[in-house]
């Protein structure tokens, strides 16, 4: 163990907008001499997979800024997550943001020594395409199962004569890669035009449980994370929160917005439904700060963040002890 404070900045030593920005008021510990962490909270300040309208390069900044509004205790779950396991914030990945296969492996080598030092990564993006170089290396040794909110798929194959990384095509990539199982994957939210049925059927093909919107409303939160749960089991499983599965009344700070999506509160419950899974890594992708200049979208991604952290620590700390 060493000797580092692992513990936020109390708003009542230091007012909440003072000092330098870091996830959740947390201090700032370099992967280099990270010894003690358990939880890595870490930004991917890169959008080089964009297709359409880019920004989330700019999410980790504004993500850290919002996220000094967060306090130290959850109200329902009854946890203080910085009190039961050691988080610090790891700071940015290294990226590059003219060369999207550079950018990717940089990425990627990065997160080979988080799960080398036996950290959970919990990621803010970047766009969605970052997934796939983390599931490089959370899935390294076995393929894991994956509970993914997100309006779109993401299974597409290729964009612009060929282009096979891009954020619409990272969880495609990483079943063929065999990092991800894909019978034990959820898809939650799904919704909005499409410009063809392929990505769908690449999810049947392999068995990827496809939940549109229109199901998941129906059912509720509960009913959806009592399905997810039992598809996922004890397995490792990944979750990856991309910010367009909110409706854009709630998260308007997004390339790729789509009507009709979940509130913030429905959100919330489903990720608190995670509570007691193998979870081994997640991520908060796709805020894009220059299309909501209010910051409530990273507002959102930020709390989205907590919830995940709260779920993620009580596990860990019950392992521990
Ligand atoms: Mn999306
Ligand atoms: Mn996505």
């Amino acid at each position: 163990m060493s000797e580092q404070d692992f513990r936020p900045v109390s708003a009542f030593d230091s007012p909440r907008f003072a000092g330098v920005a870091t996830f959740m008021r947390l201090p700032h510990v370099p992967l280099e001499k990270s010894d003690g962490v358990d939880i890595g909270l870490i930004g991917v300040p890169w959008d080089g997979g964009t297709t359409n309208r880019p920004g989330p390069r700019h999410g980790p900044r504004q993500i850290r800024d919002m996220s000094a509004m967060i306090r130290t205790y959850h109200h329902m779950l009854k946890i203080a997550p910085f009190e039961i396991i050691n988080a610090a914030d790891l700071g940015d990945t290294p990226v590059n943001p003219i060369d999207l296969l550079d950018g990717i492996k940089r990425i990627e080598t990065y997160y080979h020594k988080v799960v080398a030092q036996g950290i959970t990564p919990m990621t803010a993006g970047g766009d969605h395409t970052i997934s796939l170089p983390i599931l490089r290396a959370v899935g390294a040794k076995e393929p894991v199962a994956m509970i993914h909110f997100d309006a779109h798929s993401d299974l597409n194959d290729a964009y612009f004569g060929g282009n096979k990384i891009t954020h619409g095509t990272p969880f495609r990539r990483a079943i063929e890669e065999g990092v991800l199982n894909p019978e034990k994957t959820i898809q939650i939210g799904l919704r909005g035009s499409v410009v063809d049925f392929e990505d769908r059927k690449f999810g049947e093909q392999h068995g990827v449980r496809m939940m549109d919107i229109e199901e998941a409303a129906a059912l509720g939160p509960d009913k959806v994370m009592e399905e997810a749960r039992a598809l996922v089991g004890d397995d490792p499983v990944y979750v990856s929160f991309d910010i367009d599965c909110l409706d854009p009344a709630f998260a308007p700070g997004t390339g790729t917005p789509e009507i009709g999506g979940f509130t913030t509160r429905e959100a919330q419950f489903m990720l608190r439904g995670l509570r007691g899974l193998n979870i081994i890594g997640a991520d908060v992708v796709e805020v894009s700060p220059p299309f909501d200049p209010s910051g409530y979208t990273a507002l959102a991604g930020a709390n989205m963040m907590f919830e995940l952290i709260c779920v993620m620590a009580e596990k860990i700390a019950a392992r521990k002890s």
